[in-house]
């Protein structure tokens, strides 16, 4: 089974100028393979480099670098990772060579026993979902890295956060997308926000968003 260590949280918030200050969550995944989901961006290398070698990892040790999807926050420190395969949204690269993996968009594409890589178009038309399978209190419990499929625990209860980000004209996607993963999982790891426990009223909210 696999070990999930939330290397960042991340975190968005609106400066008073109009920009926006954000950075992503970074999830590493410890199953018979290790796995990198969104390597935050470009000014953050050292501190990623840092924060792996407290858990004994080097970047060459790294299989498969997922990318929720190619925004540059979530993208900023692939070229650390030479030795994976990176899976980019629905792209699948090592080295020069890069293809789309067909199993993404249907039954999933398995990195290692318990972690498959699944598409969740909505935010962008490309994104992708991290299924993990973990043990918790002696039960299977799915956990899904969502990236900003779901923004953060609050766009539940306030969607106009999840509106406002994503793309205007997949907007009624990402409500079916939500509710699916939703139903799917236990846990979620959100692309600007903290892990959170899925609970039955969320799900019926989310259902009740979808357009
Ligand atoms: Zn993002």
């Amino acid at each position: 089974m696999c070990e999930v260590v939330v290397l960042f949280d991340g975190y968005s918030k609106n400066l008073d100028d109009g920009r926006m200050d954000a950075n992503c969550t970074c999830t590493l995944i410890k199953g018979t393979k290790l796995i990198i989901v969104d390597t935050m961006t470009a000014w953050d290398r050292e501190k990623l480099v840092e924060a792996l070698a407290q858990h004994n990892i080097q970047p060459n040790d790294i299989d498969y670098v997922v990318c929720t999807h190619s925004h540059s926050d979530h993208i900023g420190n692939n070229n650390l990772f030479t030795n994976a395969e990176h899976i980019v949204g629905l792209t699948v690269q090592r080295g020069t060579i890069f293809h789309e993996n067909p199993q993404i968009s249907s039954d999933g594409y398995e990195l290692c026993p318990g972690v498959k890589v699944i598409a969740t178009p909505g935010h962008t038309k490309e994104d992708v979902t991290v299924l993990v399978e973990m043990i918790k209190d002696g039960e299977i419990k799915l956990l899904a890295v969502t990236g900003d499929l779901f923004e953060k625990k609050e766009d539940i209860s306030n969607p106009s956060i999840w509106k406002l980000l994503g793309t205007p004209e997949l907007s009624q996607i990402q409500s079916v997308t939500r509710s699916r993963i939703i139903n799917l999982a236990d846990f979620i790891i959100p692309g600007h926000g903290p892990i959170f426990h899925v609970t039955n009223t969320m799900r019926e909210i989310v259902k009740s968003q979808v357009i």
